[in-house]
């Protein structure tokens, strides 16, 4: 049968290998789940956490989205998404740590540096422009000081990065259990062509390569 994108191959895949092998450890996770950080990454299919962390089910609570943004704390009628993952996973699973990925040549980054879909209609852009208009400032501030090409648009990836993490702590129940010591919040970035985690020192405000070894 054809059809998800030939998906089922690895469905099959799936349950004749790992499945297969794994069957405790899934009946287990069919019991809860304790996973050890949330990652707020990009809907990129070049930037999976599970692969870039190496990671099994039950491991990572992921929440991704157009340029793994997370938006300011908003209590009013909206259908908030990010917020309420990042609710469920901080309040209920009581994850220790949240970390959030930026990636290299993130379209979402390149839409709001370009202005590619300014005026787009829904359907056709306007969706993008109007998640992405929540870094509006940074990327014009960005544009007209560096143009539009690869290292502007490194820069604002991690201005991005910075500007969610701020917004994260403006998550009361974020906030809180961070200054409490029971939340740890980190930043960083994943280069594709490298294959690089870069890790956001915040004291010194500088992305650093992780070491491999
Ligand atoms: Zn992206």
């Amino acid at each position: 049968m054809q059809g998800f994108g030939n998906l089922l191959e690895g469905y099959r895949r799936f349950r004749a290998n790992r499945y297969e092998a794994e069957q405790g450890r899934w009946r287990q996770l069919a019991e809860g789940q304790a996973p050890r950080a949330v990652v707020i990454a990009c809907c990129d299919s070049r930037a999976d956490p599970a692969t870039i962390f190496d990671t099994d089910p039950g491991e990572i609570f992921v929440v991704r989205n157009v340029a793994n943004l997370v938006p300011p704390y908003e209590a009013n009628g909206g259908r908030h998404g990010v917020s309420a993952a990042l609710e469920f996973a901080v309040t209920q699973l009581k994850v220790p740590e949240i970390v959030i990925m930026g990636h290299e040549r993130c379209g979402g980054i390149e839409a709001a540096l370009t202005g590619c879909f300014h005026g787009a209609p829904a359907g056709e852009g306007g969706f993008v422009h109007r998640w992405m208009a929540q870094i509006d400032d940074a990327a014009s501030d960005i544009a007209g000081r560096h143009g539009t090409g690869p290292e502007a648009a490194r820069m604002l990836e991690e201005i991005a990065i910075r500007q969610s993490l701020a917004n994260l702590r403006s998550f009361p129940f974020v906030g809180t259990r961070e200054k409490a010591g029971d939340l740890a919040i980190l930043g960083c970035h994943f280069s594709i062509s490298e294959g690089q985690l870069y890790l956001l020192d915040e004291a010194e405000d500088v992305f650093r390569p992780v070491a491999t070894d």
